[in-house]
């Protein structure tokens, strides 16, 4: 017997972050929508990525009453360094008369904060798709739920927000053969809420602070990231030190985990009724904490869309294009930064220091990679 179909207009799959905002914003919007996940509920609190999240981005949460207060600590200065090299740019957040420049905040906690927002019957979690079928009016999904329950939706919108894309011919890769492993430490003094991004021949490393302590992201070579995670943590925290150098000490790690980094861009955002938002449009590198920022600006410029035009007359081929700027300029400027600082080469750490001594001196430049920081596209003369 097949089982009755069920209507929504539009159907979100994946309910990480990016996909509950996009939910949530729709549903101040007037629009309806309904999310679907793999992951069971509870299974976004053992996620260990602390996120540093623009002030931007907060403005956008707060519209969705969704912003973690408590949970955020505010970053008020960034001190942006190379070992071994000379230069050295500080951005501080009394240059942009805002309370921060941004804020470190912990997947876990920013989900809690989206899932508290959600209507009961809103998400299907612990449930597995088995079939999409698009054509041009939308689609038909059929899913499997962990009690073994099959279930039909017709939308006229399928919208994808599943994460980073993994063997998917649509998805471009870059590998940049670099690690990131990350776990919190606690500093000696206190952080005093500046975040760190130091580079290094390895990779950067960066320390935002959260709470009492430090979320480090420590980028390495794929076999050092290796070595880092089999350490223990008196030979780990050595390890850290080494690297980041002398002017903060580290003590108390907690668990480690480690994420592969490519740079992965959907060549197409929209086709026919189908959309791709956040991660899996773009996966970025976390130098410089882009990719949460950028999928929800993601987010909410498709509920913008959507909300104003509605479902069926809504341009996607206009929001795919207005899109572009933002995240092909993001994916630019972290693989470019990435790239230009992850090497031992005299003459380019040369240029470097000298690129972070001109930042630093020069006013205007900095306030552009800052504004950029804070605001995305929209820093854009
Ligand atoms: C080490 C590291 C540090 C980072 N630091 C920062 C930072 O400082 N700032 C920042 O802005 N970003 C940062 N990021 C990036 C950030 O984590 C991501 O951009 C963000 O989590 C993307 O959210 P998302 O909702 O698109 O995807 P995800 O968080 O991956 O959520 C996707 C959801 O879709 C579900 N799903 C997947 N497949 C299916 C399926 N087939 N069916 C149903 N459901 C499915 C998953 O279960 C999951 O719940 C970092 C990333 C890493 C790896």
């Amino acid at each position: 017997m097949t089982e009755p179909v069920e209507t929504v207009d539009i159907l979100i799959i994946g309910a990480g972050p990016v996909g509950m905002t996009l939910h949530l914003a729709l549903a101040a919007g007037g629009q309806k929508s309904r999310l679907i996940d793999r992951r069971p509920q509870q299974a976004l609190q053992a996620d260990p990525r602390a996120l540093a999240l623009s002030h931007g981005a907060r403005e956008l949460l707060e519209q969705i009453a969704s912003w973690p207060t408590r949970a955020a600590t505010p970053i008020e200065t960034i001190h942006v360094s190379q070992k071994d090299g000379f230069g050295r740019t500080l951005i501080d957040r009394a240059d942009y008369l805002l309370p921060a420049l941004g804020y470190v905040v912990r997947y876990r906690d920013l989900a809690a904060a989206l899932a508290a927002n959600l209507a009961a019957d809103s998400l299907l979690a612990d449930a597995e798709i088995i079939d999409i079928h698009t054509d041009d009016d939308g689609a038909t999904v059929a899913l499997r739920q962990a009690d073994g329950t099959m279930r039909r939706f017709r939308c006229r919108l399928l919208v994808h927000a599943e994460g980073t894309a993994y063997d998917d011919p649509a998805v471009s890769v870059a590998d940049y053969a670099q690690h990131a492993v990350i776990c919190e430490v606690t500093p000696t003094p206190k952080h005093g809420n500046r975040a760190w991004e130091r580079f290094t021949p390895d990779g950067p490393l960066a320390l935002l602070p959260l709470g009492e302590q430090f979320s480090i992201v420590f980028t390495l070579p794929p076999a050092r990231a290796d070595a880092v995670m089999a350490m223990d943590d008196s030979r780990f925290l050595a390890a850290l030190q080494a690297q980041f150098g002398e002017r903060l000490r580290f003590a108390a790690a907690g668990p480690r985990s480690r994420f592969p980094l490519a740079l992965r861009l959907r060549d197409t955002l929209v086709k026919g009724r189908e959309v791709w938002i956040g991660n899996t449009a773009q996966t970025l590198h976390p130098v410089s904490g882009q990719g949460f920022n950028l999928g929800l600006r993601d987010a909410w410029e498709l509920a913008e869309f959507l909300c104003r035009d509605g479902v069926d007359r809504s341009d996607l081929a206009a929001y795919a294009a207005g899109r572009q700027l933002d995240r092909r300029g993001s994916a630019w400027f972290t693989d470019k930064v990435v790239r230009l600082f992850s090497n031992d080469s005299p003459p380019l750490r040369l240029a470097r220091g000298l690129g972070l001594l001109g930042l630093d001196l020069c006013p205007p430049a900095r306030h552009f990679v800052a504004r950029r920081m804070i605001w995305g596209a929209r820093a854009w003369p």
